[in-house]
């Protein structure tokens, strides 16, 4: 029996290697699924017959320079996001190749992720991009969300009132709390760019009522195309508290001000708090202020408060995604 029970063991190894250990350790996700561009690659061509994107393994120098933070990160996440980074093909390190023309518009301040459909052998394939120039500032969590708040404000200008500016990011902890830094940023790009891929080919939080933000909202794909650019609202949906940054934070409703620009973000930003929230350590702290109209609220309170809007809204959203068929697989 216990000859038996090795040789099995031995056996099944090599066949399981990919999915069933990536998953519970870092150098094995590495060594499976984080790759480096080299060269260029125009995410928002997917769909088009564009080149899909040409990578290699990192080296042993890259491999411990971009393992700074995301080592924290992908410990520290939650066992169910583990496994989703896990199901998809790649985790693409982007050195940004691309020539400047072609990247504005899609681009964030402090970097910046994508996410795509990659079909060029008739076969889908899922993958992120974390942006090279991320490890270059290594900005902490709350000065990462004020930059893409100041971003979504600058390319909508004019169109929300108020200046957002997060003043505390704290994880928890059994000594108390100290400050999120770059590895729950990265936590939160990888999350927020995974939550465009789970969120893409389907409609179920439509069907199941979860948009209760929204007072008018159009069926998916009259909104995006299968690439969403950074910001831009979407076309035929409309939110019905999206004026101020009072109005949005003060609410309990939204994740951020990010997720007012369309159906899909407002999935995306609550997917994202949520893995945060059940990280270890989990973000205990978001603090978010406006000093003009006196705004100052804990989003993560909020979140956890099961009598706002917010807190129902991501339960609608998990237990839609529990009801896929394969919740872990995009496809
Ligand atoms: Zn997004």
């Amino acid at each position: 029996m216990k000859l038996l029970s090795l040789i099995v063991f031995v056996v099944l190894i090599p066949f399981s290697s990919a999915y069933s250990l990536c998953h519970d350790n870092f150098s094995d996700f590495a060594e499976s699924k984080l790759r480096i561009l080299t060269q260029e690659y125009h995410p928002e061509r997917v769909g088009s017959k564009d080149r899909p994107p040409q990578a290699r393994a990192l080296n042993p120098l890259e491999l411990q320079t971009y393992s700074i933070g995301l080592y924290d990160a992908f410990k520290g996440a939650p066992a169910f996001f583990r496994k989703q980074l896990c199901v998809f093909d790649y985790v693409f390190i982007d050195p940004d190749l691309n020539p400047p023309s072609t990247r504005a518009g899609r681009t964030s301040p402090g970097g910046w992720g994508f996410w795509a459909d990659l079909d060029q052998q008739g076969q889908p394939q899922s993958a992120i991009g974390l942006s090279a120039r991320l490890w270059e500032q290594q900005p902490d969590f709350a000065s990462h969300e004020t930059n893409i708040n100041a971003a979504v404000r600058g390319i909508n200008r004019g169109r929300y009132q108020g200046q957002a500016t997060y003043t505390s990011a704290r994880l928890g902890s059994t000594f108390g709390t100290r400050a999120a830094g770059f590895d729950t940023t990265l936590l939160g790009i990888l999350a927020h760019e995974a939550g465009h891929i789970l969120w893409r080919d389907q409609d179920v939080f439509r069907q199941r009522g979860c948009y209760t933000s929204w007072k008018r909202l159009s069926h998916r794909v009259a909104d995006n195309g299968r690439f969403q650019r950074f910001g831009i609202f979407a076309a035929r949906s409309e939110p019905r508290n999206r004026d101020s940054v009072y109005n949005i934070y003060a609410s309990g409703e939204w994740a951020s001000l990010f997720g007012t620009v369309s159906p899909s973000e407002d999935f995306i930003e609550s997917y994202k708090l949520n893995v945060l929230d059940l990280a270890s350590p989990r973000l205990e702290v978001l603090r978010v202020q406006d000093a003009q109209s006196g705004l100052d609220v804990d989003v993560m309170s909020q979140i956890r408060n099961p009598s706002t809007q917010l807190h129902m809204k991501k339960e609608c959203f998990i237990r839609a995604l529990n009801e896929l068929a394969v919740p872990l697989i995009p496809y």
